[in-house]
């Protein structure tokens, strides 16, 4: 293959003087774990960016959720949708809960607020749901709901690091909301997770799950696990999060060509943009739905080209082998999750994307 490959993500990285120096204090220090001084920097300057006041961090995402739906000590039934990762659904699960999953919309691909009543009973105990590819659910209409029937709501908002609602960091509605920090996602700690909390006391409990349920040296209140960020992995996001805002500009030229070039192209579906909503232009998802190629034969194509995208939600969570028994037959109630992982392909994104490597992706595309 001639030309170069291009890959559906590339992880953004500080300068290499810049994290060496940052994590010389620790040959120093020998404090490389459990809150250390890189960790209460890191924290402080999360709160500020993502405008929240309660937030813990997390060795990754999906521990960052797990954990924090056991903090709310639900029971029963949580309504949630089966377009995400599949973390979202097994952090449901793992907690002994029962997801119902709710179709999306099919303008955002996010949980369709008009359908979550219909799913309520005496049961129901939250709402999970996933902000998806940098947008949003209808953060709104789900706290009405929320609050009529006194439920908790958490977001999986793994895709969404940076966005903002009406100027309000994302992370301000709801209960809590979970952002990925792996290497893949926009913004970056190697590995790890931010939980952002509504509520001191959900915070102080999490602080203790994330370590075991130690709530003192010799006394461990909670059956817990170890969920803690390491000082590594915190000197990272220090360097990063110098870098973000920067790097979401960089992402939104690559994006902005995507539009100019796939928007009004027949049987080529986008994502249009939400009101109110800053974006971080973390993923671009295509829908090909009546376009002379399928989905699978626009990857194929890409693929001979040395270009890799990726299938985005695919497979749905309730059609994955191992829920399909158990909730199978919620599969036929989300017909717009169905068809949206059928159409959908994200095309390569990140922040060192060029307007020349647009142009090759869409050149094939378009072909
Ligand atoms: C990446 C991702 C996760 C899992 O996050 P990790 O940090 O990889 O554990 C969960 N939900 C969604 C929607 C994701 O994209």
């Amino acid at each position: 293959m001639s030309q170069e490959r291009i890959n559906v993500t590339r992880s953004s990285m500080p300068g290499y003087e810049e994290y060496c120096e940052e994590i010389k204090d620790l040959w120093e220090s020998r404090w490389l774990s459990n809150a250390g001084a890189k960790h209460k920097i890191f924290e402080a300057q999360l709160q500020e960016y993502l405008g929240v006041p309660y937030l813990t961090l997390f060795a990754n995402g999906h521990v960052g959720l797990e954990v924090a739906i056991d903090a709310f000590d639900l029971k029963g039934e949580v309504i949630t949708t089966p377009y995400t990762h599949c973390s979202t659904t097994h952090s449901i699960v793992r907690n002994g809960l029962t997801p119902v999953f709710c179709d999306v919309n099919d303008r955002d691909f996010t949980i369709d607020a008009d359908q979550i009543e219909k799913y309520i009973t005496d049961k129901t105990c939250a709402i999970v749901a996933t902000h998806v590819y940098g947008g949003v659910c209808d953060v709104k209409a789900i706290e009405a709901i929320a609050k009529k029937h006194d439920l908790k709501v958490i977001y999986d908002a793994a895709h969404a690091f940076g966005v903002t609602v009406d100027g309000k960091g994302i992370a301000s509605y709801g209960d809590a909301s979970m952002f990925s920090c792996h290497a893949t996602k926009v913004f970056h700690t190697i590995e790890g997770g931010i939980t952002a909390f509504a509520d001191k006391e959900i915070l102080d409990k999490t602080n203790k799950l994330i370590n075991f349920g130690f709530v003192s040296h010799e006394e461990v209140k909670y059956i817990s696990t170890n969920a803690r960020m390491n000082e590594y992995e915190a000197a990272m996001g220090i360097c990063n999060l110098r870098h973000i805002d920067a790097e979401i500009a960089r992402r939104k030229v690559a994006y902005d060509r995507y539009v100019e070039r796939l928007g009004n192209v027949p049987g080529i579906k986008l994502i249009a943009p939400q009101k109110g909503v800053k974006h971080n232009y973390s993923y671009f998802p295509v829908f090909f739905d009546g376009y002379k190629y399928d989905r699978n034969q626009v990857q194929a194509l890409l693929e001979q080209e040395n270009i890799f995208a990726r299938k985005y939600f695919y497979p749905l969570t309730n059609e994955l082998e191992c829920y399909k028994e158990a909730y199978g037959a919620s599969v036929a109630n989300t017909p717009v999750a169905k068809k949206a992982a059928e159409c959908v392909l994200t095309l390569p994104m990140y922040a060192d994307l060029t307007v020349e490597d647009v142009d090759r992706i869409c050149d094939v595309i378009l072909k």
